[in-house]
């Protein structure tokens, strides 16, 4: 059975088709350890970008986008500090 697909992108809400090269990516943070014993290790901030991938599409903190174009506004808007990076769940209006 066929998987329809009903992703858009999340920067200019193109309706993906089939041949397109398209993103995923997601914001995340991981600590990096400087140097032991020096109290809490910094976090820094992270951006996952891979190539178009189901599985990782489907995942809820992932975000869409249809080219290189969107997906530097992704990152610029992450790098800006204006993308929350948790409890966002964008449209589906769960709770
Ligand atoms: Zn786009």
């Amino acid at each position: 059975m066929a998987k329809v697909d009903t992703y858009s992108c999340d920067s200019c809400g193109t309706q993906r088709k089939t041949a397109n090269h398209w993103f995923c990516a997601h914001q995340s943070t991981m600590e990096i350890v400087v140097r032991v014993g020096q109290g809490k290790p910094p976090k820094i901030k992270v951006i996952v970008i891979q190539e178009w991938e189901d599985e990782y599409a489907d995942r809820a903190d992932v975000t869409h986008h249809c080219g290189l174009e969107c997906l530097n506004k992704f990152v610029n808007r992450v790098l800006s500090g204006a993308t929350a990076s948790s409890g966002d769940a964008g449209e589906t209006g769960e709770s």
